[in-house]
């Protein structure tokens, strides 16, 4: 556990898996009212690091008295319904993060099989089924909680001790990601918006968002125009250039776009076949070496790209055979 600020700590908990190594929670402690941001995933390693940070800092969990969420996933979201059991405050999340929740929790075949054929419509190789085994909320183990709720948009204030927190929408990376700003330390509590060592995977998801890079982007460019001294990321370290990391983001979906057009110029192709055709990671890893779930990451992520393509007038997408199709759109 880490003070970055007066009453503001960095509170690290391990994550499972070989891409991240821990998520980084943050409490703002005050007298009887501390928030938290983040939990954690929901494994007995992370409580046990979340309860001894906690301690540590005089923090006991009947003092939270906002669990605030950047998203839903379940490196930030696992542990709420541990800690709603222990403590009498609200949890604060936003409305469209809030929907998907419910939507996975009451209706998540029906999502497994719109988001199959949905692949297997931009030529998913194998079952789309198998990759969803393992995203059931019940198989991570969260389940819907029951505790006060405050569903958020974007623009609430959340106050505590000398603090007063901004609610920022920031959809791209999950439709209902926010970020909390708070403009007199001149601080940005980012989530996974925007992280110093990894660009936060931005893909297509039926039903969600229409054109999520295109969203992302933009609030990418928003955060950008705050005045921010100090971010602190849900993984990785706290940094302070927020405007350079902004570009090298830009600068990355950039080039990634360009390689997408020019996998376009020899035809048709279906998403498949674009990302087959264009290098993923830092390693310039090909699409033949990731594995499946990487495969399933990196073909919403083209279709993500794709489809800001045509929303620039770029690319143009048709149906034949029950695949879907992109071409460029001759200028
Ligand atoms: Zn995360």
């Amino acid at each position: 556990m880490k003070e970055i600020l007066p009453d503001i700590y960095c509170i690290r908990t391990p994550m499972p898996g070989d891409g991240l190594d821990f998520v980084n929670s943050y409490l703002i402690r005050a007298q009887g009212e501390c928030i938290l941001v983040d939990t954690g995933w929901k494994s007995d390693e992370a409580l046990q690091a979340l309860t001894i940070q906690l301690t540590d800092a005089g923090v006991r969990f009947t003092d939270l008295r906002h669990i605030i969420i950047t998203h839903a996933h379940p490196d930030h979201y696992g542990l709420v319904e541990f800690l709603s059991h222990r403590t009498s405050g609200e949890l604060v999340i936003h409305e469209r993060e809030n929907a998907i929740l419910q939507m996975r929790a009451t209706d998540y075949g029906k999502m497994v099989e719109q988001m199959a054929s949905w692949l297997q419509s931009h030529d998913m190789p194998g079952d789309p089924h198998r990759l969803f085994e393992r995203s059931a909320l019940s198989a991570l183990g969260i389940l819907p909680v029951e505790m006060p709720v405050r569903i958020v948009y974007g623009g609430e204030k959340i106050a505590t001790g000398d603090y007063q927190f901004e609610v920022i929408w920031t959809p791209g990376h999950s439709p209902g990601h926010i970020c909390l700003y708070e403009p007199k330390e001149r601080v940005l509590i980012a989530g996974d918006h925007v992280l110093p060592d990894t660009t936060p995977n931005v893909s297509m998801f039926v039903g969600t968002m229409q054109n999520p890079l295109q969203d992302y982007l933009e609030a990418l460019n928003y955060v950008a125009r705050l005045e921010v001294e100090l971010v602190l990321p849900a993984h990785g370290e706290v940094f302070g250039d927020l405007v350079g990391r902004v570009d090298e983001i830009l600068q990355h979906h950039e080039v990634r776009l360009e390689a997408i057009r020019a996998a376009l110029n020899g035809g048709l192709k279906t998403a498949r076949q674009v990302a087959e055709s264009i290098p993923w990671t830092e390693a310039a890893l090909r699409w033949q070496d990731l594995n499946t779930l990487q495969k399933r990451m990196a073909l919403t992520e083209t279709i993500a790209h794709l489809e800001l393509l045509i929303a620039q007038g770029k690319a143009k997408k048709s149906q034949q055979n029950g695949l879907f199709w992109y071409g460029l759109l001759a200028k």
